[in-house]
């Protein structure tokens, strides 16, 4: 069975790169009928902190992506970390190295000098453990393979391959005790039983080194399996440059509560950036879990584009459920604004707008207090022989028993035939004494939206 697993470092906000990253874990577990789970990779401790954990598991779970089973905290399993590397110590996969920092830095220096690749090439390694220095401060170093090659069939990348005498003898557990996140994500991986390692392909490298420990365990105990790898390309800003903050790097969070992005957008938009169904653009969850496959997952970089997220956006707000978006909707706007009006508005204010923050100002004139505030350009609308006009729409529409935009309209036709005008003469200045702006819902929309007695009331305000 598929066990996969999202490992974030909890350092700072969930940004898009790691809830992408959750997503093809999440995806790839449900399209084979498995497990995806949850570790929190916490061993930096002066970098961890509980806020970023509590905004990685806020971000997951408004994208629906929380593991299934209770997340693992990586930072409480060192004893086990350090089990592995004292079986690895004693079975002569690992050796105590004694060399100190200043003389690694020594050694460096010189191999730079010379224009040599440096490699820590330990005399430990092979030493006879009795010749050690009492006391002496020692890490423990995987004793690499030196002959060969290493050969990982990457889900993403296809056949990648290293010589093995490229790879160090590096650190398993420090000088302290404890251990390094190498040998961590490998413990983790295998306790966890995760069957396909999906991340960023910044990791790339580390596997080479992950897959050694993993074939020196396969040597001392049984049951030891090893996961396939999928590397996924980052994520680069629309100019090609990897992706920062000046791109829109942002956490989840600033989607969903600056930029008023849907949760089922984000996952859309982050679905199609680095792999694809053919053309289709718009694929909502469910389909997604019948379609998702590691083949088709792109090689090179996918460039960020907030104006197609935005896009994305629309649409799953013309689908949204008028409701949902409405309580969503009033969240942000002050004080506590009528939720069936809101409601009832929805239809007509979401044909255009491309967030929430859209609807938000477009519903805006609906909670407006009088004397409404007038844009400039509306002001320019009311002129006097405008605002004449508004006393005689006034007057009609008082008298109008069914208020509906049937018959508002009915109404409005006719007075604007028996004074020869345009429609439009007659709706934009209504429109600005109802709104205060330029820009609406249909006039007789707004006409029921806003109700007889305060459309009224609005009419006469602006009336001469
Ligand atoms: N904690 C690592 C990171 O946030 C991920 C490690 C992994 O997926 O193996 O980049």
């Amino acid at each position: 069975p598929v066990v996969t697993r999202f490992a974030p470092s909890p350092t700072g906000f969930l940004h898009i790169g790691g809830a992408r990253t959750a997503l093809f874990n999440w995806l790839f577990a449900r399209r084979h009928g498995g497990k995806y789970l949850l570790r929190i990779e916490d061993t930096d401790r002066a970098r961890s902190t509980d806020e970023a954990i509590a905004a990685i598991f806020d971000g997951l779970s408004w994208l629906g992506l929380e593991g299934d089973e209770a997340p693992v905290f990586q930072f409480s399993r060192s004893d086990r970390h350090a089990e592995i590397a004292r079986k690895l110590l004693e079975s002569g996969h690992a050796y105590r190295c004694y060399l100190s920092a200043e003389e690694l830095a020594e050694r460096r220096r010189k191999a730079q000098e010379e224009r040599r690749t440096f490699r820590i090439d330990s005399e430990w390694r092979d030493a006879d453990p009795a010749s050690a220095p009492a006391d002496a401060p020692a890490v423990v170093r995987l004793k690499s393979p030196r002959e060969g090659e290493t050969v990982i069939h990457d889900m993403v990348q296809g056949e990648v391959r290293v010589q093995n005498a490229e790879l160090d003898d590096f650190v398993i557990l420090r000088s302290d005790g404890s251990p390094t996140y190498m040998l961590a994500v490998v413990v983790d991986d295998q306790d966890m039983g995760i069957t396909h390692v999906i991340r960023g392909d910044d990791h790339l490298n580390n596997a080479f080194r992950q897959i050694s420990i993993i074939r020196a365990m396969q040597d001392v105990e049984e049951g030891w399996r090893m996961p396939e790898y999928g590397h996924v390309p980052l994520i680069h800003g629309a100019d090609g440059a990897k992706l920062s903050k000046r791109h829109g790097a942002l956490g989840v969070d600033t989607y969903r509560d600056e930029l008023g992005i849907l949760p089922e957008a984000l996952f859309n938009y982050l679905l199609r950036l680095g792999w694809g169904h053919g053309d289709d653009e718009i694929i909502a969850r469910e389909q997604a879990v019948a379609w998702f496959d590691m083949a088709h997952v792109g090689k090179s970089p996918s460039r960020f584009d907030l104006a197609r997220l935005q896009n994305l956006n629309g649409h799953y707000l013309r689908e949204g459920d008028d409701a949902r978006l409405a309580s969503l909707v009033a969240a942000r706007i002050a004080g506590s604004p009528d939720l069936a009006m809101l409601e009832a508005a929805m239809p007509h204010l979401k044909v255009r707008a491309k967030d929430l923050n859209d609807l938000a100002a477009g519903a805006a004139f609906l909670f407006a207090q009088r004397p409404l505030e007038i844009d400039e350009k509306a002001e320019k609308l009311l002129t006097d022989e405008a605002r004449d006009r508004l006393g005689e729409i006034h007057d009609r529409l008082a008298a109008e028993t069914d208020w509906t935009t049937e018959m508002l309209e009915v109404s409005l036709k006719q007075m604007a035939g028996e004074l020869e005008l345009g429609l439009g003469k007659l709706a934009q200045p209504l429109r600005a004494a109802l709104t205060g702006q330029t820009t609406s819902p249909g006039i007789f929309d707004v006409l029921v939206l806003l109700g007889r007695d305060e459309s009224l009331a609005r009419i006469k305000a602006q009336a001469k």
